[in-house]
């Protein structure tokens, strides 16, 4: 099955918009012309609405880093899908430092992501395991819990509504990456075949499934080189444009 690459910049709280400005326009030629690799940078919320600006007809696509699921109201400090819809087409929703730092539990995802696609937004739905979780096998059992908590109601009819990361915790941001047989072993045996009882075995196929954890651009090709990995949320590597870039170019077919 071919699905297009994507390469996914989540910067995280970093960037202050006239930063992000400049490293998107470093960005913008040489990720334009991938045209076989679809490129993503989600900014903070500040940085939105200056980058939609610069990044106008451009195929650089545009995400949040998170989003509140009610339509409006009185949730002081809170962003809601639908503004979050006028200026980006993905969210990231589920990332581990949020279930760890900011109580997004399962139930929570799971708002978020039914809000989102209510506006016609693609998440990024993250899952992962913990380093503890994973030396006492238990990895296929959290994911498991974790993609159909996140998608509990959630119907989908076109594979590209929705887009998942598997990003084991033990590997952001540390350096210590998954090899690239593991993840592809655990994508096929485990996540792809729960996805597809959620939502059929056609759409399961095509939805991408992305790797993230200390992906950089001297390591990309051996996941990319994977048939069930599908790109990269990149962290860290994503603040600097030759390494996004380098990332970016390691996924061309
Ligand atoms: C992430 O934050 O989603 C991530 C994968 O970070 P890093 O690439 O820095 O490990």
């Amino acid at each position: 099955m071919k699905r297009t690459p994507l390469i996914a910049g989540n910067w995280k709280m970093n960037n202050s918009a006239k930063e992000g400005l400049r490293l998107v326009e470093e960005l913008i030629v040489p990720l334009s012309t991938l045209n076989d690799v679809e490129s993503l940078i989600c900014p903070p919320f500040t940085s939105l609405m200056p980058i939609s600006a610069i990044l106008d007809g451009s195929p650089i696509k545009l995400g949040a880093q998170n989003l509140h699921w009610e339509v409006k109201g009185a949730y002081t400090g809170e962003i809601s899908p639908s503004m979050i819809k006028e200026l980006c087409d993905y969210v990231i929703l589920g990332h581990s430092e949020r279930r760890e730092m900011f109580g997004d539990d399962d139930l929570a995802v799971n708002r978020k992501m039914l809000a989102a696609l209510e506006v016609g937004l693609t998440p990024i739905l993250c899952f992962g395991e913990s380093l503890k979780e994973n030396e006492a096998g238990r990895a296929a059992e959290i994911l498991t819990r974790q993609i159909r908590a996140a998608m509990n109601s959630v119907e989908i009819s076109n594979s590209s509504q929705l887009v998942l990361a598997y990003e084991p915790i033990w590997a952001i941001g540390t350096g210590r990456a998954a090899t690239a047989e593991d993840i592809d072993v655990l994508l096929r045996t485990v996540v792809r075949p729960v996805l597809s009882g959620i939502v059929g075995e056609q759409i399961a196929q095509e939805i991408r499934i992305l790797y993230g954890g200390s992906v950089k651009a001297d390591n990309a090709k051996s996941y990319f080189n994977m048939a069930e990995i599908d790109g990269a949320l990149i962290g860290g590597a994503s603040l600097k444009a030759d390494s996004f870039v380098g990332i970016a170019q390691a996924a061309r077919t």
